[in-house]
């Protein structure tokens, strides 16, 4: 054996899935070093701090259920909480597991490399000169959306006053706010309707003077249905957390809701449209996920959701002309995340809010002055809003340079061969790499903090595995990885949202090399996903190669 690590784990990120990996690891004896590039904890929490910025799952749902004493502990006072709260939420967590202690913040891992000799990783970061960490394992746990993308259109960079883009809020030093920026009788321009652009496009059309939404593609949008939690209600949620932690374990992604099992045409269209009515004012994603079970896979029903919910922006919208802008053409109702809404409509009722779309006039450039569109005209704003969303769930890992075990980066690898993973954990080639909430996994179209934490919980048996076997190497089979990238592209292939360009499928228009659909993610839900993971393990960890000898032949005689 040659050298030894400084650490036996390093863990990249300090969101909810990097502090919950650190703590596991830490918990089993290993020597652990988490790196993050924010001054805290929190990870999307502590970066997206734009007005409106609140959760889509319901805030006692967006929890470490593995934790009685943080549930317990932690009162949440809206029904989804706002970012301030969330991020309050994550540091009470943090101080719980007592991780800030074992991270270095303010620092930006840039590459990793594998080496071979001495089976660890050696990890540079951004001011680490020509100092490197190295550790054993390396676990990625850089989020799935933490990479803020700017649109690529001419002169960006040239615009003359404040621009700000959502995932990148300036924020308030003495607070867990964003900074207190004021934007009341301003012109603002706001770039992306998706779910960070309406959320900020609702408070923004509160006090500006003029608001001018650009937008590409209308999403179809539904009412949130907040409000407020009592401490009774708090004191309720608070003795019915383990039937709701059950309940959640049950459905597709760990949402409090749950499909309707009946096929959409088997129902009368009276009915229909009646629990379609009751769905649609929440709260959260109650018509998304809580819908007829085949209206994602079967487009007959899903024109049928998709005409409902049509139906209701044209009753909200005053201006029938308005209406049809704000109206997806290329997608059918689902099949993209469906951004949450507080009057979103409504807002296009007001005088002092103006839609462009950009579907008849693209953007030409963005001047010093403004943002000019293909028609010529020049609108003139004080600031500019970019809410052009994230390069999501590989975003992260593209951005900075894995060198595997034959010395090539994983962003060849895979602009190479196309994305391939085994349970969207490991990558042939790269050993002790683990990707958590990463491309290919069962947790990327979730209820993020309660599938993480089924993952990590496995993780756990896998690294105690390793532990009690004194194992220095653990790989992913590269036959197993086929198979399971057959298996991701068969999932996807049945329902709709796999043949729609969305985020979840890996179509980001502004970055080069991501304009076709990609198998990024596991859409077998997670109860399955949880169900393989205990087969594969109970199968004596099958699909991974523990040094170098297949996991199912280590207890065969010699
Ligand atoms: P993150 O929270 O993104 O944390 C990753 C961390 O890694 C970041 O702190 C980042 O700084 C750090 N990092 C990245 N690269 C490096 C590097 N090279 N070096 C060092 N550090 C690095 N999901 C839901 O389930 N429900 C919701 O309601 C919901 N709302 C959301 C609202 C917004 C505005 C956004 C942007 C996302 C939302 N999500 C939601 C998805 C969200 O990404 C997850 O819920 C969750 O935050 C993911 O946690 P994570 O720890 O995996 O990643
Ligand atoms: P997004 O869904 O990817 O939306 C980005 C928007 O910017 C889209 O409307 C996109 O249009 C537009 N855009 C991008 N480039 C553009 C360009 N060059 N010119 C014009 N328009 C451009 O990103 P997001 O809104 O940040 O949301 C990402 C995900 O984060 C969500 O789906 C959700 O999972 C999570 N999130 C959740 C919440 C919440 O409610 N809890 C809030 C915010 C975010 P096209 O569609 O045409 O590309």
């Amino acid at each position: 054996m040659g050298k030894q690590p400084d650490f036996d784990a390093v863990v990249i990120g300090a969101g909810i899935t990097g502090m919950y990996q650190l703590y596991k690891l830490r918990e089993q004896g290993y020597s652990v070093k988490g790196i993050e590039a924010a001054p805290d904890v929190g990870g999307a929490w502590f970066w997206n701090r734009y007005p409106g910025c609140r959760v889509d799952s319901e805030s006692h749902t967006y929890s470490y259920f593995w934790s009685p004493e943080l549930l317990q502990k932690f009162n949440w006072t809206e029904r989804f909480a706002g970012q301030p709260e969330v991020l309050s939420y994550l540091q009470t967590a943090a101080d719980l597991m007592d991780v800030r202690k074992d991270y270095i913040f303010n620092q930006r891992v840039r590459h990793a490399r594998w080496d071979d000799v001495n089976k660890f990783w050696v990890i540079q970061l951004e001011e680490g000169g020509s100092v490197p960490i190295t550790a054993r394992f390396l676990f990625s746990a850089m989020g799935p959306l933490s990479a803020p993308q700017m649109p690529n259109v001419p002169g960006v960079y040239t615009f003359e006053g404040p621009w700000y883009h959502t995932g990148r809020w300036p924020r308030d030093p003495n607070s867990n706010r964003g900074a207190d920026l004021d934007f009341t009788g301003h012109r603002v321009a706001v770039i992306g309707t998706g779910a960070s652009g309406v959320q900020v496009i609702q408070e923004m059309a509160k006090v500006a003077k003029d608001l001018y939404v650009f937008q590409r593609s209308p999403n179809w949008c539904n009412p949130l249905g907040n409000a407020p939690l009592s401490q009774e209600e708090m004191d309720e949620i608070k003795r019915n957390y383990k039937a709701l932690n059950e309940f959640c374990d049950t459905t597709l992604s760990g949402f409090p809701h749950k499909w309707i099992d009946k096929h959409t045409l088997d129902v009368p269209a009276e009915e229909r449209e009646a629990t379609w009515e009751e769905l649609y004012k929440g709260p959260g994603f109650r018509l998304w996920l809580g819908n007829y079970k085949d209206y994602l896979e079967n487009p007959e029903a899903n024109a049928l959701v998709t005409d409902f919910v049509r139906r209701k922006i044209r009753e909200r919208v005053k201006d029938p002309v308005t209406a049809e802008k704000l109206t997806p053409r290329d997608h059918g109702y689902g099949t993209r995340r469906v951004p949450m809404e507080t009057k979103y409509y409504e807002c296009y009722n007001q005088d002092n809010v103006h839609l462009i779309d950009l579907r008849e006039t693209p953007i030409e450039r963005i001047e010093p002055t403004g943002i000019r569109t293909s028609d010529g005209v020049l609108t003139e704003v004080d600031v500019i809003v970019y809410a052009t969303g994230f390069y999501a769930i590989r975003g992260s890992l593209s951005r900075i340079e894995i060198y595997g075990k034959d010395g090539r980066s994983l962003n060849e690898v895979w602009r190479e061969e196309g994305v391939s993973t085994y349970l969207g954990l490991m990558i042939d080639g790269f050993p002790n790499f683990f990707t958590l909430v990463g491309p290919q996994n069962g947790t990327v179209f979730c209820n993020i903090p309660r599938c993480s934490a089924v993952a990590i919980d496995w993780n756990t048996g896998l690294m105690q595995n390793v532990l009690d076997k004194g194992i220095t190497t653990i790989e992913a089979d590269p036959e197993a990885q086929d198979e399971w990238n057959r298996l991701c592209e068969e999932l996807l292939a049945k329902g709709l949202i796999g043949k729609t360009n969305s985020w979840f499928t890996g179509v980001n228009k502004n970055v080069e090399g991501a304009q076709k659909r990609e198998v990024l993610f596991y859409a077998g839900g997670i109860p399955e996903f949880k169900e393989l993971c205990k087969e594969i393990q109970a199968d004596n960890w099958r699909g991974f190669l523990f040094d170098g000898v297949p996991a199912t032949k280590l207890n065969e005689p010699a």
